[in-house]
C-alpha cells in the first residue's frame, strides 16, 4: 500500500514535470502493486514477494538510466538489505545480498558512462533526490522499528516459556529456586522472617489411575487456580514438582504461614467436583529460613514435615518445630477419608 502510495506521488510528479514514458512507467508500477495486493491476498505470497522484486529492480534501473543517477531511485535497492537479512536463511541471505550489490555496483558503473536518456531540470532532480530519500529514511525506519517491536514481543514469550509451567501457568522450579535464594540473602540481610509452604496433592497417583491422565491434569490446574486465589502480591507460588506446590513467603512469619496454609487447604477442600474427583485434599509442610542457612536447608525442612504429614494420614499440616523439637502436626478439622470418587 505504501509503496503504491510512493507510486502514485511519483505520478503526480512526472505529470507536472511533463516526463511522458516515467508517468507510464509509475501507472505500470502502480499496477504491479494492485496485482501484488491481490497475489497476497489469495495467499500467493511468493508471487507477490518476486513481482515486487521485480518491480523494484526495473524501476530502479529504469528511473537511473531516464534521469541519471543522481534521482536516487538507487536508494531503494538499499531497501532490500534489512528485509533480505531478517526474512531469508543466513546462506540464501549471503547470494541475494552479493547479486544485488552486484546490481548496484552494475548500474553505478553504467552510469559513469551513459548520460540521462531523459534529463530533468536542477530543480525537478533535487525534489526527486530528496524525496527518494525521505521515503528510503521512512521505510527502513518502520522496518527497524517494526522489528524491535517483535523481537520485543518474542523475547517477552521466551521469558514467560523460561519462568513458567505451561500446565498450570504458575512459576516453575527455576524461579521459585531463584526468588528463594534472593529473599534468603534479604533475610540474611536483616528482613525479618521468610517461610515456606510446601504442599503436595493426595494420593494423586490414584486420581490418574481411576480417572485418567486428563483428570489428573485438570485436578493440578484447578488446584493451581485455587492456590493462586489465596496468594498475596508479594508470595511467590510455583509448581516446584509433578503434584508439589511450593510458596515462598517474605515477611511471614510461620504462624502467619500456618494460617496461610489452613486457607490453601481450605479452598481447595471447597472445590466442587474436578473432573469427577469430588474430594481433593493437600498435606501441607511448612518451614521458617533461619539465620546463616541456605534456602535449600529451610526448603528441605519443609519438605520434612511435608513427609511427615503423609506418614501420619495426610490430609493435614505440619509445621516444623524449633530446633531439636518434634514437628508440630495439626489434624485436619474435617475427618472425612479422601475420596477418589
Ligand atoms: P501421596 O499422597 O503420598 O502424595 O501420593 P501420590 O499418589 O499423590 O504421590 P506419588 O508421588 O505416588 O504420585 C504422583 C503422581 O503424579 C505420579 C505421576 O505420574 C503424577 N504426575 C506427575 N506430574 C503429572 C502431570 O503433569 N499430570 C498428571 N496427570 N499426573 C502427573
Ligand atoms: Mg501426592
Ligand atoms: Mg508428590
Amino acid at each position: 500500500m505504501a509503496a503504491a502510495a510512493v507510486d502514485a506521488l511519483f505520478f503526480v510528479f512526472f505529470s507536472i514535470v511533463g516526463s511522458p514514458f516515467q508517468l507510464g512507467l509509475n501507472a505500470i508500477s502502480i499496477a504491479c502493486y494492485g496485482l501484488t495486493l491481490w497475489l497476497l491476498k489469495r495467499r500467493q505470497n511468493r508471487l507477490a514477494i518476486a513481482l515486487i522484486w521485480t518491480e523494484v529492480l526495473t524501476h530502479a534501473a529504469i528511473g537511473t538510466l531516464l534521469t541519471g543517477w543522481d534521482s536516487g531511485y538507487t536508494y531503494y535497492l538499499l531497501m532490500f538489505v534489512p528485509t533480505i537479512i531478517i526474512s531469508s536463511p543466513r546462506r540464501t541471505a549471503y547470494w541475494m545480498l552479493a547479486s544485488l550489490w552486484s546490481f548496484y555496483l552494475a548500474l553505478f558503473l553504467v552510469m559513469q558512462h551513459v548520460q540521462p536518456l531523459q534529463p530533468i531540470g536542477h530543480r525537478a532532480l533535487f525534489l526527486l533526490q530528496a524525496f527518494n530519500v525521505t521515503i528510503l529514511f521512512a521505510m527502513v525506519s518502520y522496518f527497524v522499528f517494526m522489528y524491535q517491536r517483535l523481537a520485543a514481543r518474542s523475547d517477552q514469550k521466551l521469558k514467560l516459556l523460561a519462568t513458567t509451567d505451561p500446565l498450570t501457568g504458575l512459576f516453575n522450579r527455576r524461579t521459585a529456586l531463584e526468588t528463594a535464594i534472593r529473599e534468603a540473602a534479604l533475610f540474611e540481610r536483616g528482613r525479618r522472617n521468610l517461610s515456606y509452604i510446601l504442599t503436595d496433592i493426595d494420593h494423586f497417583k490414584a486420581i490418574n489411575d481411576i480417572h485418567g491422565h486428563q483428570a489428573g491434569d485438570a485436578v493440578l490446574v484447578a488446584v493451581s487456580e485455587a492456590l493462586r486465589s489465596v496468594t498475596r502480591v508479594q508470595d511467590v507460588l510455583a509448581r516446584w514438582g509433578g503434584e508439589e506446590f511450593l510458596f515462598v513467603l517474605p515477611d511471614t512469619p510461620r504462624a502467619g504461614a500456618a494460617e496461610l496454609a489452613e486457607r490453601i487447604r481450605d479452598v481447595v477442600a471447597g472445590l466442587g467436583p474436578v473432573a469427577g474427583v469430588c474430594r481433593i485434599t493437600l498435606t501441607c509442610g511448612i518451614s521458617g529460613q533461619r539465620k546463616g542457612e541456605s534456602c535449600d536447608a529451610a526448603i528441605a525442612r519443609a519438605d520434612q514435615a511435608l513427609y511427615e504429614g503423609k506418614r501420619t494420614g495426610r490430609d493435614r499440616l505440619v509445621l516444623e518445630n524449633d530446633e531439636d523439637a518434634a514437628p508440630a502436626i495439626m489434624q485436619p478439622q474435617t475427618s472425612a477419608p479422601n475420596a477418589l470418587s
